[in-house]
């Protein structure tokens, strides 16, 4: 089976790229985008991740949603 090149239906972004930790498919959305909404919706999971990616510098362009969740 081939692999085709698909691209992240929101943002674009090709998925599956190895060197893009944000690029995996999310059932054709990327995580980068998929993670923002999820952690946008209030999924907490998905906010610890995507803060961490925030924390890593991976996502310049998200902004910490105001309620506080303590990490610890
Ligand atoms: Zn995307």
């Amino acid at each position: 089976m081939a692999l085709k090149s698909v691209s992240c239906r929101i943002c674009r972004r090709e998925l599956s790229n190895p060197k893009d930790p944000l690029s995996i498919d999310c059932g054709g959305d990327c995580w980068g985008c998929v993670g923002e909404i999820e952690a946008g919706m209030g999924d907490e999971k998905s906010l610890v991740k995507v803060r961490e990616e925030f924390e890593l510098g991976l996502r310049l362009n998200w902004t910490p949603p105001n309620k506080k969740i303590d990490s610890d």
